[in-house]
């Protein structure tokens, strides 16, 4: 069964005036385990949207939300709750971190939450630095990391909980060229090593057509 699987997603805003924005209009969209694929499209044209609603944050309008062959379109805002705990990680352009604690402890942190024992949270912060490169700053807060530290130290923390699907918001969009290209290859292999499924969505078109398959979401479909 696939990782993610969309059915004919719809979804429209309501910007106050009669008329409705909609910016959905009939997505579909499976992701097999251990795919990554891209989505590109331009800015507004619904990726955030389209990601929210896959990880769980937002309700579409109609049509199905299936994480793991299990539909989570009806469920009840606890069991969604726990459902986007269990299934799925967030990568965003601005890597959220917080300040006062240092790169491992943002990755302890919600292990601890999800009941995971400090040594054996630990352990795994440890190793998906040292995967992305950045074992040697573990014990540094956000404060002294570069960018591009900053945000491998964000990708490690999103697959804490061993989600089975990640999803990323412009993960490179923030960095500049040569920075990109590192923390890029970085999350690949996260991705790679960990075995996950993703959907990354970015305007970046060489790192789009490095991903096993790239989606271009253009007036509220895949084309
Ligand atoms: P992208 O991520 O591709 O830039 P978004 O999903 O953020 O696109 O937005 C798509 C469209 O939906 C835009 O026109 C945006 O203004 C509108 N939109 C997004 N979120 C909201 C919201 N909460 N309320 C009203 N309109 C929204
Ligand atoms: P964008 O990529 O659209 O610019 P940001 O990088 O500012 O967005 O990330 C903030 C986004 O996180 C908001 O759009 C918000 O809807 C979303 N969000 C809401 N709840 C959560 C949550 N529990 N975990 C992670 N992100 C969340």
């Amino acid at each position: 069964e696939p990782a993610l699987e969309l059915r004919d997603i719809h979804k429209g805003y309501n910007h106050g005036t009669p008329k409705e924005v909609q910016v959905l209009r009939g997505v579909s969209l499976r992701v097999a385990q251990g795919e990554v694929v891209s989505m590109v499209a331009p800015s507004g044209a619904g990726k955030s949207t389209l990601l929210h609603i896959a990880g769980l944050l937002d309700s579409a309008d109609e049509g199905r939300v299936i994480l793991g062959g299990e539909d989570m379109t009806d469920l009840g805002d606890r069991r969604r709750t726990r459902a986007r705990r269990d299934h799925v990680g967030f990568i965003y352009q601005f890597h959220h971190l917080l300040p006062e604690f240092t790169a491992e402890e943002n990755i302890i942190l919600p292990q601890l939450a999800a009941g995971t024992s400090q040594a054996e949270a630990a352990r795994r912060a440890r190793n998906l630095l040292e995967i992305v490169g950045v074992g040697h700053r573990a014990d540094h807060r956000p404060s002294a990391l570069s960018g591009g530290e900053q945000q491998r130290v964000a990708f490690c923390r999103a697959l804490a909980n061993e989600p089975r699907v990640l999803l990323a918001d412009e993960p490179t969009g923030n960095l500049d060229p040569g920075t990109s290209e590192t923390v890029f290859g970085a999350l690949m292999d996260l991705v790679r090593e960990t075995g996950l499924s993703a959907l990354i969505a970015t305007h970046n078109l060489e790192l789009a057509a490095r991903m096993d398959r790239s989606l271009r979401l253009t007036e509220g479909r895949f084309a």
